[in-house]
């Protein structure tokens, strides 16, 4: 299988602060499977280099950025414009794809480029969240590629059945905590009344 992956969650150093944001041991070990050919890309360093300041959406989620609905701004005072970088290499991800003809992007959610999900709307600082994926993340679904998140522990427990793998079977099985999708999960459910 085939899987275009967000940098950070393949473990290169590209996070806004130039970590790797972490260990997500469930990525991790789909990442690691012997039938598994990960793919990463990271958009976000594409466009701004690391470290950076954090991009933010400045209303909606990423398919209003990419339909000209709203911008990317710099997480700072001045909430600079910089979404023409941003358009440019969701795009050029969305393009990696296809061309290395992936069957399923894994990608890290709430982040502003690599978000499936959910996206935090206008700054993060303000902590309001709304439905949908980031640029990168809508650019990709538009492709037409199905895109999981790290979150998404139902559904990559099909995939891990599906390579294979079984969770009750393997190692995985500590990898997960509730065994749901980010969206099936109390917090999304109260935040977005679903
Ligand atoms: S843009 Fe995507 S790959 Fe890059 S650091 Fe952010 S979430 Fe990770």
């Amino acid at each position: 299988m085939r899987v275009l992956v967000s940098g950070c969650l393949a473990g290169l150093p590209c996070g806004v602060d130039g970590t790797a944001y972490g260990d997500y041991p469930l990525a991790r070990f789909v990442l690691s499977l012997p039938n598994v050919k990960a793919l990463p890309f990271c958009p976000e360093d594409r466009a701004y280099g690391t470290p950076r300041f954090t991009p933010n959406i400045a209303r909606g989620n990423g398919f209003d950025v990419l339909e000209g609905r709203s911008r990317v701004e710099a997480d700072t005072d001045a909430e600079e414009d910089i979404t023409d970088p941003l358009v440019r290499e969701a795009h050029a991800m969305a393009e990696f794809a296809v061309r290395e003809n992936v069957h399923i992007a894994l990608m890290m959610d709430v982040s502003g480029a690599c978000g499936s999900t959910v996206v935090y709307n206008g700054r993060r600082k303000n902590k309001v969240y709304v439905q949908g994926p980031g640029v990168a993340g809508a650019a990709v679904m538009k492709k037409g590629i199905p895109v999981v998140s790290q979150r998404d522990e139902r559904t990559l427990a099909l995939l891990l059945e599906k390579l294979g793998a079984e969770p009750q079977n393997s190692e995985a099985a500590a990898c997960f905590s509730d065994g749901l999708d980010h969206h099936e999960r109390d917090w999304y459910r109260k935040t977005f009344g679903a």
